[in-house]
């Protein structure tokens, strides 16, 4: 929740050590960036006024899919699944996980681009690593 809004308290991440940006700890089927190829508020900003991410910073996942189809009922649809026991279970996280799968894709692809137009990269270029290089200790 607020993830998108970082120039506030209260605004979180999550981070993996191999960089990739996630909105919350539970981590999305789909990370938003890596900080490998862009900063983090590179990474927040390329998302603001993407209607599923407003959702989620809104605290509101269920609302993620009303741009592109899928209603609050339908978002709750998909958050249903079945226990090993056979017992019904729901969890928000298992519609947003499902709605990234089905729906996410293309449009962290489009703000990845963006990003890497911006700093002129093209499509698919890595951004240039700075390499530090450490002399060997004199002994
Ligand atoms: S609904 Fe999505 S964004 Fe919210 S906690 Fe679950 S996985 Fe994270």
């Amino acid at each position: 929740m607020n993830f998108l809004r970082h120039e506030f308290n209260g605004s979180e991440v999550s981070i993996e050590p191999d960089g990739a940006v996630y909105p919350c700890c539970v981590k999305t089927k789909l990370p938003l960036g890596s900080l490998l190829e862009d900063n983090l508020i590179e990474i927040l900003e390329s998302l603001a006024g993407v209607p599923a991410y407003e959702a989620i910073t809104m605290g509101h996942p269920e609302r993620m899919g009303i741009a592109s189809g899928w209603s609050e009922q339908d978002f709750l649809a998909h958050s249903r699944t079945q226990r090993p026991d056979g017992a019904g279970y729901a969890n928000l996280c298992i519609g947003c996980d499902r709605f990234h799968e089905q729906m996410l894709g293309p449009v962290l692809d489009e703000a990845r681009q963006r990003r890497r137009a911006a700093k002129g990269l093209a499509d698919g270029t890595a951004a240039p690593r700075r390499v530090v290089a450490i002399a060997p200790r004199e002994r």
